[in-house]
């Protein structure tokens, strides 16, 4: 039997260093690989608490793994940290307002995420003490989630290769244990070289790099129609070749997301997108060079901790509010568009979510990637969903970035900490969990096995900026 009063209190002692320093990694909101002061902070506080802290972990700068205990099983909880840019934001107030004008921001409220996993490894790592359990607690210090598959490269480096279960959570609207499946992913640059001139006094002279990003995208827009209904298709023009009309542009470079279920969909997709770029180079007679960015593979569920997870969440039991906090939420959602509105009035009215949602075993789909998914490839992997936000914040949206060092935030972070400290202890105390879990884990392959998306050359790469 688990002392959930014992983990709790490990980590309600620990509060107000643990809200310090989500608010703090809040502030810094650092994007992807730049994450120097937010890795630093949370690696520090794993060593002030007996954690052993491998930094620069398979050679990314922002990237570690803190570890506790020795032997098996081998626990990972991850932590993302990573902001996004563009979201900058005020914290609790309901209006859309920049702190810094076009600086970076906390949309996806991985400031928490971070932070409720610090919580739970530090919390695993004394009630391992406290109960003389044996094993091995890790906590990886996960960077570039937001379109830099920081994990994909953790893999790739092998730091996943003798854990026996990985835990990990993200905030949300509402409380949950859910094991979906989720797409597979790459994002590659396309950069075309042309030649300029006077768009006017000699164009038969010049070839236009932005012709050819234009017709790469008609390309890839009639492409769409066949393709598998689950695959998606995104662009970023990253550079149309200038702001003069009347010069020929030289150069210009477009950035490709595609996404479909399976690994293998994305790369037969992604053949299909460079002929469409090979083409446009064609047609316009410039030069193409393709650039890989990152990659993820998509998320393998595991029944046997989501259930686990579950259970130990219904054990811990949801958050309640303050009148305060229900207010704030309301101003929140009286921002919404009519559209994020239709998920409100579909709960209900629902403002804060203080329920555990019921748990289904029915397998599901969100068409949506994460870098998560290279993980649960390499071992069984359980994540839960926990309340940090009104009902219905979107997901990337200033909403977030403005509940991102709310008390709401903060109860949502220790209750999520609370949650995967008790399923990692119940998975310490109990072996043949571990078990159940890998033997599913292996049926959920069938069969196939991991390769990852990315090239050999790919590296990781922060935000490129014009
Ligand atoms: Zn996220």
């Amino acid at each position: 039997m688990i002392s959930l009063q014992s983990l709790s209190d490990i980590i309600e002692q620990r509060k107000n260093r643990l809200i310090d320093i989500n608010d703090k990694i809040w502030g810094y909101c650092e994007t992807r690989y730049e994450e120097y002061q937010s890795s630093a902070l949370l690696a520090a506080a794993l060593e002030e608490e007996g954690f052993q802290v491998a930094k620069c972990a398979g050679g990314i700068a922002t990237a570690f793994v803190g570890s506790y205990g020795s032997g098996k099983p081998i626990i990972g909880i991850l932590g993302e940290f990573d902001a996004l840019s563009g979201l900058s934001q005020k914290a609790g107030v309901s209006a859309k307002e920049a702190l810094v004008e076009g600086g970076n921001g906390h949309g996806c409220g991985h400031n928490v995420l971070g932070t409720g996993s610090l919580a739970a490894a530090i919390a695993i790592r004394h009630y391992m003490e406290q109960n003389h359990l044996s094993g091995t607690i890790r906590f990886y210090g996960c960077p570039a989630e937001e379109g830099g598959s920081g994990k994909a490269h953790m893999v790739k480096a092998g730091l996943f290769d003798d854990v026996d279960a990985a835990l990990t959570w993200h905030p949300w609207d509402e409380n949950l244990a859910y094991h979906a499946r989720m797409l597979a992913t790459c994002q590659v640059y396309f950069k075309f070289k042309g030649t300029s001139t006077h768009a006017s006094f000699s164009p038969h002279l010049g070839r236009s790099a932005l012709d050819a990003v234009e017709l790469m995208n008609v390309g890839a827009n009639y492409l769409r129609e066949h393709i598998i209904p689950d695959a998606r298709l995104h662009y970023a023009i990253t550079n149309a070749g200038g702001f003069s009309p009347n010069v020929v542009q030289a150069e210009a470079e477009v950035l490709y997301k595609i996404r479909a279920p399976k690994v293998q969909q994305v790369r037969d997709i992604l053949d299909r997108v460079c002929d469409i770029a090979r083409g446009a180079a064609l047609m316009s007679g410039t030069q193409m060079e393709m650039q890989f960015d990152s990659a993820s593979a998509d998320l393998i569920p595991n029944i046997t901790l989501s259930s686990l997870m579950h259970e130990q969440f219904t054990k811990v039991g949801a958050e309640t509010y303050t009148p305060e906090e229900l207010d704030f939420a309301r101003a929140i959602q009286a921002t919404y568009s009519s559209e994020e509105m239709k998920r409100v009035h579909a709960g209900n009215g629902k403002v804060l979510s203080d329920k555990i949602n019921p748990y289904s075993v029915e397998p599901d789909f969100l068409h949506a990637s994460t870098d998560v998914g290279d993980v649960s490839w390499m071992v069984p992997t359980g994540q839960i969903y926990v309340t940090t936000c009104a009902y219905g914040t979107p997901v990337h949206s200033w909403q977030m970035v403005a509940q991102g060092k709310s008390s709401v935030a903060h109860k949502g972070l220790l209750l999520a900490g609370k949650v995967m400290a008790a399923s990692a202890i119940e998975m310490m105390q109990n072996p043949e969990l571990i078990e159940k879990a890998k033997a599913e884990h292996k049926q959920q392959l069938e069969g196939e096995v991991y390769v990852s998306l990315l090239p050999a050359e790919a590296k990781p790469a922060p935000i490129r900026r014009a």
